[in-house]
């Protein structure tokens, strides 16, 4: 398969033209067509996999059709929920090469650091908030996250996020996003504790396992 088959817009594609993608892995060829019909997925795959870009692609696709070219006040329509710092830059640099020829805007944030660049950031407008758990949680409760219309939601390394003690953070966050969003939680692994998680608050999902 090639992304061409994908039916991917055109200027997604020529960004991975530009970057040299020309097959899907297979968690992309399995999850690309399942999250752009809008279904919700559960997604069984380690890092190195391409696993970023088998939810970042098919989420820029559908944003793209949402955002278009307009210059409207800009609302978050996905939020990725990761549990390193680490790990939210990198997906965060993976929207900005895939999205370059989009004008959707990406804003990463996590703990550690001073939050008003953040905050400030924030006040601009965003498209795609990717968050650590603390972090988000902090800054939605001062006021400076609106969820009321997103879309989609990710849970990015589901298991490690419960090793490293954020289950009742992802709890939470997931409870303050909109009943109808499109859900789509990764793990490496698939503990009974993120089983749980998937059968609380998926809807009908697929799964698929690399
Ligand atoms: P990930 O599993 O998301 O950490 O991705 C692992 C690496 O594979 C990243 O450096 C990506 O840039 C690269 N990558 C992801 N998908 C593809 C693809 N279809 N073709 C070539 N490289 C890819």
């Amino acid at each position: 398969m090639q992304f061409q088959d994908l039916d991917l817009l055109r200027n997604i594609q020529q960004a991975l033209t530009e970057e040299g993608y020309e097959n899907p892995t297979p968690i992309q060829e399995q999850a690309i067509p399942i999250i752009m019909e809008g279904t919700d997925l559960v997604g069984c795959a380690q890092t190195g996999t391409g696993k970023t870009a088998a939810f970042a692609i098919p989420i820029l696709n559908l944003l793209h059709r949402i955002v278009g070219s307009s210059k409207k006040v800009k609302h978050i329509r996905t939020l990725i929920v990761t549990p390193t710092r680490e790990l939210a830059i990198q997906i965060g640099e993976s929207f900005n090469t895939y999205g370059k020829y989009t004008n959707i805007r990406t804003l990463v944030i996590f703990g550690g650091v001073n939050q008003t660049p953040q905050v400030d950031q924030l006040k601009k407008g965003v498209d795609v908030l990717i968050a650590t758990p603390g972090r988000l949680l902090d800054l939605h409760k001062q006021g400076f996250i609106d969820l009321h219309h997103m879309h989609h939601l990710v849970l990015d390394e589901a298991d490690q996020m419960l090793d490293m003690g954020f289950i009742n953070d992802v709890k939470k966050i997931i409870k303050l996003t909109p009943d109808n969003r499109q859900t789509l939680l990764f793990s490496a692994t698939m503990p009974l504790a993120i089983r749980e998680l998937a059968d609380t608050f998926l809807t009908q999902p697929k799964y698929v396992s690399v």
